[in-house]
């Protein structure tokens, strides 16, 4: 079985007439429950369990403290290369939008390493766009033979492999995968990706088993917020998180809510999610997944950020930048404008003020 018949079984579930037959003592009684089912856990994404954030906040707060701590993993991205054969109508990487393109050399590459490294970040997520003729796996290989030298653990969020691929790059040092479906509706994710290889939805969305099979160490799954609506959308990305840890269970599971931010092109998002409702998904996931990563990213402005801390979050981006080799670029084209600009230093304090351990490295790749 894999994650895309799991999706099935709730493809054409009436989510509102769900929604609409739940009470107040519904959403009490599940929230003090210790294991969530799966309808559980779309109770609390539902429109009654809105008055009932407080409580959860409770219990997801004590859930976290319980399973991670008060510790917050720091990692930072890198982009690589901005060449993208893809037209996904959100992304200012998109082809159709004249932007330079351009790639690292492998001496960019350490130079961007080396300026993250004088930092204390040990922690690097990699990006590129889709293409294979200006970013193969043979030269996403060569630049984490590159960082190696530099971090302790690397992950990758690029285009969908192969698993063998992902078995070339795990056995060259990389050690987790960030892979967002975008959208978990089909004929939604159909019409936002109007060409190119990711219009191939089945085969984006069992990249992230094809990864724990090759022997990926972390899997980072999410939908990005404000392309559908975010309620079933927030149910498919627990729901894929769930079946991962349950089928692989060396894994070491991890969400992300992105929002929409703003970016070179000019699609707006569909859907409005509040920062209410960002809260809400934080806090109903942790809730079904009390021992699941939350990665919150720098789309999120800094205020929001420091809020959203004790609720659940386990993971933050810090000193991030979207454009490729942009720190040592500043003027480089940005995929999307950050939100929280804050440099490491600003982020360590900020968590120490707020009683957190800043950690920089909890995983060797030898
Ligand atoms: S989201 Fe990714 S695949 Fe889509 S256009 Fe942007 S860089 Fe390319």
């Amino acid at each position: 079985m894999s994650f895309f018949e799991k999706y099935r079984q709730y493809q054409d579930f009436a989510f509102a007439d769900y929604f609409r037959s739940l009470g107040d003592g519904d959403i009490q009684r599940i929230i003090q429950k210790d294991r969530l089912s799966e309808l559980d856990y779309l109770a609390l994404l539902s429109p009654a369990a809105e008055a009932h954030l407080e409580e959860m906040a409770r219990r997801a707060h004590g859930l976290t403290v319980r399973h991670f701590g008060r510790s917050i993993l720091l990692y930072t991205p890198i982009y690589l290369a901005n060449h993208c054969v893809n037209r996904c109508v959100y992304c200012g990487f998109a082809v159709h939008n004249a932007i330079p393109r351009t790639r690292l050399t492998l001496e960019e590459v350490a130079a961007e390493a080396q300026l993250i490294a004088a930092t204390g970040l040990k922690h690097v997520l990699i990006l590129t766009g889709e293409s294979r003729k200006h970013s193969p796996v043979s030269y996403i290989k060569d630049c984490v033979g590159v960082l190696k030298k530099y971090f302790s653990s690397i992950g990758i969020e690029i285009y969908p492999l192969e698993e063998e691929e992902y078995r070339e790059l795990v056995d060259a040092g990389v050690d987790g995968l960030t892979l967002y479906q975008e959208v978990y509706h089909p004929a939604v994710y159909d019409r936002l990706h109007p060409a190119g290889p990711k219009k191939n939805y089945a085969f984006r969305l069992d990249a992230p088993e094809r990864a724990c099979r090759a022997g990926v160490r972390t899997v980072n799954v999410g939908a990005l917020l404000g392309l559908h609506d975010w309620r079933s959308e927030a149910f498919f990305t627990g729901l894929h998180a769930s079946y991962l840890q349950n089928k692989y269970g060396h894994l070491e599971v991890s969400i992300s809510p992105p929002r929409m931010r703003p970016h070179g092109g000019d699609f707006e998002p569909v859907e409005k999610v509040r920062d209410k409702n960002l809260v809400q998904y934080i806090l109903a996931y942790r809730l079904f997944m009390p021992r699941g990563g939350i990665s919150l990213s720098t789309r999120e402005s800094a205020f929001l950020r420091d809020h959203l801390l004790p609720l659940g979050i386990t993971k933050m981006s810090a000193g991030s930048c979207t454009a490729v080799g942009g720190r040592c670029q500043p003027e480089a084209a940005s995929q999307f404008a950050i939100s929280d600009e804050r440099d490491v230093p600003a982020m360590v304090d900020m968590l120490y003020r707020q009683g957190y351990q800043p950690v920089f490295k909890d995983w060797q790749t030898l």
